[in-house]
């Protein structure tokens, strides 16, 4: 059995579901590219602060080398006037002294002869013993004769054993020769202190390279001074520009790191300004959480709303469809009703014009059924009419046949396709099958159990005129079932 379902908008909710699956979609992805816009955001912002702490980091170790060399210059010019005899020594001490009080950033100064030998310093007693021809800066001057300050790599001091960095010049005697080397030393802490009055954070870091990769200076752990970076490939990153800034793994305790670089302008020093990443991002990690929450709530809130609104109106339509069933189904059989088969016989036969096919249809009627209600009362009157509904619904086996209840004891079966040979042995069938229920019927003339009869009838709508539709074939029907009453009942009557 069918009955034809009025348009009904089945996919709304399916689109409900589509809509806010795509809005819920929307907004993770809006918030996903929102999450990776304020991320570059946050990350060029972090270059640009590395980048401006590098230039003042390197602006710093330059003036603090400038301020040495001057007063190198001014001893240098001493010696030349005064020269470096012993008597002049005792002066000297004093005034190298005085010098390295005065400023904060240098640690020592000191005066070596031709030889290496010390020949003042501002320390309090003079080491003896003590040569310096082996360091690096002495053998540069030695070698160099030019009057230009020179940056020696990093070295423990003679003097306390701590890191320092020197700044030295040649001086020569009056004949212009190789006389000896003044040198002023800064602590490699003095920076580290410097360092440390910026903020990087617990695991940023702030180093001093020279142009050979060795650690001048850094903070926090000082203790990665006179450390060799020259083969890693950090250094050659620093090395490749005179500034900018550069993403990596740190050598030292494999963080990683943006750092911002400055090349010093005078002196071969590299500043190195280096902000965790990780650490660098936190705040950003903190406002894409918070946004990410408030995302996932609305998300959350937005799927639960689609999803009960989308049961409502599954539910709605469960009950629309019930309603539907009620107002097309017959009470008592189950079968489709006269409402039903009234819209299923036009159906049927607009059908059947179009495709030029034959449409049967078939009335049953129970016999004696009067006296069957009489006889057995209206109840099991009721339960007859129910039995023999069973029979009339197995007779519509196809798609498009219909079995319904035409009104009292009359069923019917719309059958599509059928032409009058089809008829003639389902009406047949039918008469025997209710024969075969086997239901007593002591008051009926024509049997002692319960019979139908049938009149049947198929017509070509297509080969109708416009004015005949579903009464004529009714008409027929009703008049074939005339004719199998008259002939006796239970039998099936066809009318051609
Ligand atoms: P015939 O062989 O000529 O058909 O005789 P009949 O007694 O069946 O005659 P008719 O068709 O005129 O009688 C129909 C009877 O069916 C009348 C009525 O009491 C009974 N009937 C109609 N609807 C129902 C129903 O829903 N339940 C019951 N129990 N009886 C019904
Ligand atoms: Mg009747
Ligand atoms: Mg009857």
């Amino acid at each position: 059995m069918t009955m034809s379902d009025p348009p009904r908008r089945r996919w709304l909710p399916e689109l409900l579901r589509g809509f806010v699956l795509t809005v819920c979609l929307l907004f993770a992805g809006a918030e996903y590219w929102h999450g990776l816009e304020t991320r570059r955001e946050a990350t060029a912002q972090i270059h640009l602060d590395a980048g401006n702490l590098a230039r003042s980091v390197s602006q710093h170790a330059e003036d603090s080398i400038l301020v040495a060399d001057s007063v190198l210059s001014g001893i240098v010019e001493n010696l030349r006037i005064d020269g470096a005899a012993p008597r002049e020594a005792r002066r000297l001490d004093d005034y190298l002294g005085d010098e390295a009080r005065r400023s904060g950033r240098i640690h020592g100064l000191f005066v070596y002869d031709a030889q290496g030998r010390w020949i003042a310093s501002s320390l309090e007693h003079l080491p003896s013993n003590v040569n310096n021809a082996d360091r690096a800066y002495f053998k540069h001057h030695q070698a160099v004769d030019d009057t230009l300050p020179w940056v020696g790599p990093p070295v423990r001091s003679r003097s306390d054993n701590q890191w320092i960095i020197t700044v030295s010049r040649r001086y020569n005697d009056a004949r212009g020769r190789f006389a000896g080397v003044v040198l002023a030393s800064i602590r490699s802490a003095y920076f580290a202190e410097h360092y440390r009055a910026f903020n990087v954070g617990r695991h940023g870091a702030i180093t001093l390279l020279n142009d050979a990769g060795q650690v001048c200076a850094r903070a926090p752990q000082l203790d990665s001074v006179g450390q060799d970076l020259s083969r890693t490939d950090l250094f050659a990153r620093l090395r490749s520009a005179p500034t900018g800034s550069i993403t990596y793994a740190s050598p030292f305790d494999h963080v990683r790191r943006i750092s911002g670089f400055q090349h010093g302008e005078r002196f071969p020093l590299i500043a190195v300004a280096s902000l965790s990443e990780d650490e660098a991002l936190t705040a950003w990690r903190g406002s894409v959480r918070t946004h990410a929450l408030l995302t996932l709530v609305t998300v959350v809130l937005l799927a639960g709303l689609g999803e009960w609104l989308r049961r409502q109106l599954l539910a709605r339509q469960a009950a629309q469809d019930r309603l539907e069933t009620l107002v097309r189904t017959d009470a008592l059989t189950g079968l489709a009703n006269r409402r039903a088969l009234d819209e299923a016989l036009a159906d049927a036969w607009a059908r059947a014009r179009r495709d030029g096919t034959p449409l049967g249809l078939m009335l049953a009627d129970i016999d004696h059924f009067k006296n069957f209600n009489d006889t057995y009362g209206h109840q099991a009157g009721d339960v007859c009419i129910t039995q023999v509904a069973q029979v009339l619904r197995q007779g519509a086996r196809r798609p498009g046949d219909l079995a319904a209840r035409y009104g009292g004891e009359e069923l019917a079966l719309v059958l599509p396709g059928c032409d009058t040979d089809a008829l003639r042995t389902m009406g047949e069938a039918l008469c025997r099958n209710v024969r075969a229920l086997q239901i007593p019927h002591a008051e009926s003339y024509s049997a002692s159990v319960v019979t139908i009869s049938v009149g049947a009838v198929a017509l070509w709508p297509s080969r109708l005129g416009e004015d005949e539709g579903p009464a004529t074939l009714i008409h027929l029907a009703d008049m074939a079932l005339y004719d199998a009453k008259a002939g006796g009942r239970d039998r099936a009557a066809v009318r051609a």
